[in-house]
């Protein structure tokens, strides 16, 4: 519980840079954040390596770098609401948070989001509202968003979200067959339409309809 050593965070901040991880903000916000206290039992001594990893659910806490990618591709600023869908173990929400000034996250298990805000709560994150439910919609209520980051694996960027972007907004989201590699997009909305960057092959688990068993 009480974080890494020095030297596995040195190792673990290298490894972030070394894969393309750069914006000092960041990085300081991934050294911050102790990715230990988002895994449980055997997984948590595996904190530190750049790898994803199993979390409840049959869900995975993303590859840190990939975390350290996504984040750096939304450009987020202090005064920005941040939409995230797939809270999965919330560490991702948990950099968010740190970066952005209030963040909205939404999971379909239940159990997930419980989890989660036990860590937010313990992290003292009060700028974080987890919620359960299908994300694929958005998040009507608390739209539009500056940013909206997707941790799970659309066929297309989802409608909804596009909608939920205000004008000058940036999502970032995988996109491709479930099962196969999917590429890393993201989507600028100007004011005279939707701006596509393909990033990097990444693979996520899919997004998929409706609310998790549990629920
Ligand atoms: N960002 C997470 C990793 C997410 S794994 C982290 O930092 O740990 C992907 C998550 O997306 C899973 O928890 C899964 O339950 C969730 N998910 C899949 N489809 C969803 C949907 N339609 N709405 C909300 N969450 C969804």
């Amino acid at each position: 519980m009480s974080g890494p050593d020095a030297e596995t965070q040195m190792q673990f901040l290298f490894a972030l840079r070394s894969r393309g991880v750069t914006d000092s903000a960041v990085l300081e916000a991934m050294e911050a954040v102790d990715r230990g206290l988002f895994l449980r039992g055997f997984f948590s001594e595996r904190a530190y390596e750049d790898v994803p990893l199993p979390i409840a659910c049959g869900q995975t806490i993303s590859q840190p770098s990939v975390v350290g990618l996504m984040t750096q591709a939304l450009q987020l600023s202090p005064r920005d609401t941040v939409l995230e869908v797939g809270t999965g173990s919330g560490y991702q929400a948990a950099i968010l948070a740190k970066l952005a000034r209030r963040v909205y996250t939404v999971d379909r298990h239940a159990q997930l989001v419980r989890e989660a805000r036990q860590v937010f709560q313990k992290l003292r994150l009060a700028n974080v509202t987890s919620i359960v439910g299908d994300g694929s919609h958005g998040m009507r209520e608390q739209a539009p968003f500056d940013r909206i980051i997707v941790t799970a694996a659309a066929e297309d960027p989802p409608g909804p979200l596009l909608a939920q972007l205000k004008p000058g907004g940036i999502m970032v989201v995988p996109v491709g067959q479930s099962d196969a590699v999917q590429t890393l997009i993201r989507v600028r909305k100007t004011e005279t339409g939707l701006e596509y960057d393909e990033l990097r092959p990444v693979r996520f688990v899919p997004l998929l309809e409706g609310l998790g068993k549990d629920t």
